[in-house]
């Protein structure tokens, strides 16, 4: 029986590459210094899992931004419009944009990595499509571990995953059909790996926790078989994680590999249906029994059943046992939070990072094989034993919560009236322009304001001095937005570190890492905060600095939240009662504050929820559910106000025509979305819908430093002004600007109010 690692964090203990990559793109480091830290980094990861006696360690697990992109330069996969860079800045440019002398190319496009809260970069495809292999990282990667006496698995992307997450940039064909193209040059790639002398491949494809058309299916088919001819020594393994095989089991079962990994955390059940089937032949099932998606301890009793039920039926030989996904989306290592005082030991018992899960799977495979054992037979009491604390501890179990939550009605997740009369209402009492003019919410936060924050946060600045920083750095915000003439103003979220950590950490039943950094998109990291408790709000966390912005400024200020399902989405979940539960919790907390808000006379609250679509299942069928969950406690959360309050919500990255329906339900009075990047192609969804209440299409893509002109905003506001209901349409950025720098973000915001007041003159 092995042990194996589907992929490990690659950012870094202490955001080592996160550091070393933005020194890089700001000319502080050259590329040499960058590849150094970039190997000491792999070195240690390898080592790390060596240490614990994993068998199986990857290689090609490490990204300088994303593991797609990473297959796009790979396969050749490059847009016309990045041809003419080469290298890092070509990688890199594909991944940001770039603006320099006459060059100036846009990003390509980001979403989520499946149901995570890690983004990829989207493969473009057009209708000649041409690929060939053209990078030497996973064979380099090999050789640097070999170098190190480990013999790596190296992990690739199958073209299945690969054709099916990127995006036809031409009409007229469909990507699947590149597959014939696409094959021979995997098939290239594979024997280089070969020759390497490597035993396994591991190779990833996610989509098969999807519903897959007829098509697709055969797709799958006609590539594993393709693979399983080329004629190598190297064994395939085939990984899909974050749901069940599901209906793609049998043709997975029949798939010519020597592997076939499943995730047993997110199904369970699969195991018997998968050993009922007889159809695994002589394949190894590869058991993905530690969780890689959370951060709780495993269930050592639970998981050996599973594995003895596995080895019984198949030998020990075909049994394998690992993470259930890469461990890319928990921290790295539980043991750097020692002077955490949040964590202390009754909860620390209940958790593992990375490098704990490690110790996992090995304690896992010796206790199913020397039952005997003094050392691992206390391991596995001591895991037993926390198990049952978390059951029946006072820290996270709170009547006051459970009884209210027993106690909401139907009407509390309604607004007084519809959106036509509450429509009537607001203009009345706002007497916004049309077309007006706001941001998401942040603004540029420099190294000054995180330095600051920090200080106060290690007790290195008195409160009074921190209050005076925030009250500056907001009240020069409100006066560059008075500058600029926008017309709802936001006070800039300069005391938030993250969105979701700012509200976290002052409710109860959320815990905090100093060091769980996980990576988010490219040197983006966050620390998702741990749920581990009922939630509840002891006391007001946002009035103070909004009813500050709006205490000076006679514009509207925004009040700013984080609506529930992003809240629940961003965060390490309670895996002992069911999500939407937990979700109902939060969203009364963000209820109490948004009534506090309007109470202190914020006029307009923006409750953001960029991670709805993300919580979506991977199965059609799961839908229903999630959405009917989620829709209804943003609605507990903004339906305590008055009609003449202005509920907006936000949403990012996102394909919203699936949805709209939901979305809808949300029944926001304003929605502002992500859709510069794609042309406005993301507002068709609100068009063939008639989606009735006002939206602001993003027109600021904020995700490079790149700054859109006026003409280019107003192009795309002239799209949606064509597309949207007359007076529904706002003017705003796609996100908040806190990744931002200042002297950009000026000269855009400006460039925005003037697409505005261009729109207003045209009428
Ligand atoms: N209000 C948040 C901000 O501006 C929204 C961020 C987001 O949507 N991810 O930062
Ligand atoms: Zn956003």
């Amino acid at each position: 029986m092995k042990t194996i690692v589907l992929g490990y964090p690659r950012i870094g203990e202490k955001r080592e590459l996160k550091r070393a990559i933005e020194k890089y793109w700001k000319n502080d480091i050259s590329e040499d210094v960058l590849v150094k830290v970039t190997s000491e980094l792999r070195t240690k990861a390898w080592k790390t899992q060596q240490n614990y006696g994993i068998d199986l360690i990857s290689s090609n697990d490490f990204s300088l931004y994303d593991q797609v992109l990473d297959m796009c330069i790979t396969l050749g996969c490059i847009p016309q419009r990045f041809k003419d860079l080469l290298g890092l800045q070509q990688y890199f440019a594909m991944a940001r944009g770039h603006q320099a002398n006459s060059v100036d190319v846009t990003a390509m496009e980001m979403t989520k990595w499946f149901d995570t809260n890690y983004h990829y970069i989207v493969p473009e495809f057009i209708k000649n499509q041409y690929f060939k292999l053209n990078s030497n990282k996973i064979i380099s990667e090999i050789k640097e571990a070999k170098a190190l006496g480990i013999t790596t698995k190296p992990v690739i992307i199958g073209p299945i995953t690969f054709l099916l997450l990127g995006k036809e940039k031409e009409e007229g064909f469909n990507r699947l059909n590149l597959l014939n193209k696409l094959l021979p040059v995997y098939k290239e790639l594979v024997l280089e790996i070969d020759q390497e002398g490597v035993d396994y491949l591991q190779i990833d494809e996610p989509i098969l926790s999807t519903d897959l058309t007829e098509q697709e299916q055969a797709a799958i088919v006609k590539a594993y078989n393709y693979f399983s001819k080329i004629g190598v020594n190297l064994k395939f393994i085939l990984a899909n994680y974050f749901d069940c095989y599901g209906k793609n089991l049998e043709l997975a079962l029949k798939l010519p590999v020597h592997v076939l990994h499943i995730d047993v955390v997110r199904c369970s059940l699969q195991l018997e249906d998968i050993l009922e089937t007889k159809l695994l032949g002589d394949k190894v099932l590869s058991l993905g029994i530690v969780d890689g998606r959370n951060i709780w301890i495993n269930d050592f009793k639970k998981s050996l059943k599973l594995i003895e039920r596995a080895k019984n039926e198949l030998g020990e030989n075909q049994v394998w046992i690992g993470t259930s996904c890469s461990l890319l989306h928990v921290p790295y290592n539980l043991e750097l939070e020692e002077n955490n005082e949040n964590i202390n030991s009754e909860v620390k018992q209940w958790l593992a990072f990375a490098k704990q899960k490690l110790q996992e799977i090995v304690v896992l495979k010796e206790k199913s094989f020397q039952e005997e054992d003094v050392r691992v037979n206390a391991l596995f009491e001591k895991n037993q034993e926390a198990n049952q604390s978390r059951k029946v501890s006072s820290l996270i179990h709170d009547q006051n919560v459970q009884q209210r939550l027993d106690s909401l009605k139907g009407t509390d997740s309604e607004r007084d009236s519809l959106f036509s009369i509450r429509q009537a209402q607001q203009r009345k009492e706002l007497k916004l322009p049309v077309f007006p003019t706001t941001t998401i919410g942040s603004f540029p936060q420099t190294k000054e304001v995180r330095q600051t924050r920090s200080k106060f946060k290690k007790g290195e600045l008195s409160q009074e001095d921190y209050d005076a920083f925030i009250k500056k750095e907001t009240e020069e915000t409100i006066r560059f937005q008075e500058d600029v003439d926008l017309d709802v103003l936001v006070h800039g979220e300069f005391e938030r570190n993250d969105m979701v950590e700012y509200f976290g950490e002052q409710l109860e039943g959320f815990l905090f890492t100093k060091l769980g950094w996980v990576q988010s998109y490219g040197t983006r990291c966050v620390k998702p905060p741990i749920i581990y408790g009922d939630v509840s709000r002891p006391t007001p966390m946002t009035v103070k600095w909004s009813s500050y912005a709006q205490s000076i400024t006679h514009k509207y200020v925004k009040g700013m939240l984080t609506g529930p399902v992003t809240i629940l989405q961003w965060s390490f979940v309670r895996n002992d009662q069911p999500r939407s539960v937990t979700c109902n919790q939060i969203a009364l907390a963000i209820r109490d504050e948004v009534n506090d808000l309007e109470k202190a006379g914020l006029k307009i609250i923006q409750i953001d929820e960029p991670a709805l679509r993300e919580g979506l299942p991977l199965r059609k069928e799961d839908w229903k559910a999630y959405l009917d969950w989620a829709v209804n406690a943003f609605k507990i959360s903004a339906s305590g106000v008055s009609d003449h309050t202005q509920i907006h919500t936000h949403m990012c990255y996102a394909e919203f025509n699936d949805i709209i329906e939901s979305i809808a339900k949300m029944d926001a009075d304003v929605i502002t979305i992500e859709t510069s990047r794609s042309e406005m192609e993301l507002l068709k969804a609100f068009v063939d819908f008639k989606y009735p209440n006002e939206i602001g299409p993003g027109v600021y893509d904020i995700h490079s430093p790149r700054i859109p002109s006026q003409e280019e905003m107003e192009h795309l506001l002239d799209k949606a002004s064509n597309l949207l209901p007359f007076g529904n349409v706002w003017v705003n950025p796609d996100c908040g600007l806190k990744t931002r720098d200042w002297p950009e973000t000026k000269t855009a915001l400006k460039n925005l109010v003037q697409s505005a007041n261009r729109m207003r003159e045209k009428l």
